[in-house]
């Protein structure tokens, strides 16, 4: 196995578990190695340091996936790792009603650039990047070994491959995939199509956010902006509301909101489905919501464009505030990596302070527990939600 050899004042982050060795750390990296060659990493003293993958030759050289050093890797190793994730998930995460889930979550679970979104009876994979793509026969095997699935199912059609130089790839690996798949979350029933979805299919990552939403909707007009198949309107139903209006730009999305609400006993007849640009609705819009709920896509997908990024959440986060009733609640999130929770805490206090009225914050959180995060890898956080009171 190739050794490379980490510069004394770059081991910091290294030491402290950050699972990224950005190529400049090394002494010298020798000419030839292939990505998602296993490589040792070593101090200028010869102790070893950690394992991983080698990725590339610019930027991040090396993605972290262990500390031991007698470790081989082969499907035996893979399976350690996907067993100990899914029984975190299982332990944690899955109960009577719940059966949707990541089981995999990348770096954090130390499988640097592999997502496994579990569905029911079937998974969902993502390669990220080359490195952990050489391994796919492995972990596509490893993954059989170790939960039992009816069917695998690649969604690589990702933007973040193309730092890597990937086009982005979907399509059976294992099984079979029915067209829509029913999954359980809380106790409700929602249609997955992991074939066409936006992620893997489902916003999995929401799960907590919408069971919280669903205690400030007793007699509520709801607004859902960025709906998508109509998560946060399920459990806004469920915890009473009057009204529900859905604003998603996918039709295929606002289709599969109606479905799910009736799925699960709800009156369609309470909802509203609106297909267009969120922003410009709740511009238009003259109506006032008790509860609104706000999840757009990421508005800053590159740091240099965080400015525009920041005006966008800025525009929809003041609109949405005057449209809040006396004791309305907004639920405001954002999935934009470039922008810590407290920069975002920031901006909605700003958002309070242009439409004149102090916003009390009552609930904070982040990812699902099933998206868990090494501690020292801050780059991997990426979800925030504030839950204020006007
Ligand atoms: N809250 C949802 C997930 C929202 S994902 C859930 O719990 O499942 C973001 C959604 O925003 C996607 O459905 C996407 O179609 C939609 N979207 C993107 N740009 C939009 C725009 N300008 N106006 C309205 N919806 C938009």
């Amino acid at each position: 196995m190739v050794t490379l050899t980490v510069k004394q004042k770059r081991i910091g982050p290294i030491a402290g578990c950050h699972p990224w060795a950005f190529s400049q750390a090394f002494t010298k990296i020798p000419d030839g190695i292939q990505p998602g060659e296993p490589v040792r990493l070593e101090s200028e003293n010869g102790l070893f340091l950690a394992s991983g993958y080698f990725n590339s030759y610019s930027q991040i050289a090396v993605r972290l996936w262990g500390y031991d050093e007698a470790e081989d890797v082969n499907e035996d190793f893979f399976a350690r790792r996907i067993e100990r994730a899914y029984q975190q998930r299982v332990r944690y995460v899955e109960r009577p009603g719940t059966n949707a889930y990541r089981v995999v979550n990348g770096e954090s679970d130390f499988l640097p650039g592999l997502i496994v979104d579990k569905y029911a009876d079937y998974l969902v994979v993502q390669f990220h990047t080359r490195g952990i793509e050489f391994w796919k026969k492995e972990i596509v095997a490893a993954l059989e070994r170790v939960i039992a699935t009816k069917g695998i199912y690649e969604r690589s059609d990702v933007a973040v491959r193309k730092a890597d130089g990937l086009a982005g790839i979907a399509g059976l690996l294992g099984g079979t995939i029915p067209d829509v798949i029913t999954i359980e979350e809380n106790g409700f029933k929602f249609l997955v199509d992991v074939r066409h979805g936006q992620k893997t299919g489902f916003f999995l990552d929401q799960r907590d956010k919408r069971q919280a939403f669903a205690k400030y909707t007793k007699d509520a007009a709801v607004l859902n902006c960025f709906s998508y198949t109509g998560g946060f309107s399920v459990y806004g139903l469920a915890g009473g509301a009057r009204a529900v209006t859905n604003v998603d730009s996918s039709e295929a999305a606002l289709q599969l909101a109606k479905e799910n609400i009736l799925l699960n006993g709800f009156d369609a007849g309470k909802c509203e489905f609106v297909c267009g640009d969120a922003k410009t609705y709740l511009r238009d819009c003259s109506e006032t919501f008790d509860a609104i709920v706000l999840d757009p896509p990421a508005f800053i997908r590159d740091r240099r464009k965080r400015q525009e990024g920041i005006a966008g959440y800025k525009t929809i986060n003041e609109r949405a505030a005057r449209l809040l009733s006396g004791n309305g609640i907004l639920a405001t999130c954002s999935c934009s990596t470039h922008l810590s929770l407290s920069e975002f805490r920031y901006l909605i206090s700003e958002v309070g302070g242009k439409v004149r009225r102090p916003l009390k914050l009552l609930e904070v959180y982040t990812h699902g527990i099933d998206h868990p995060r090494l501690v020292s890898f801050t780059e991997g956080d990426y979800l925030k939600c504030l839950f204020v009171a006007g």
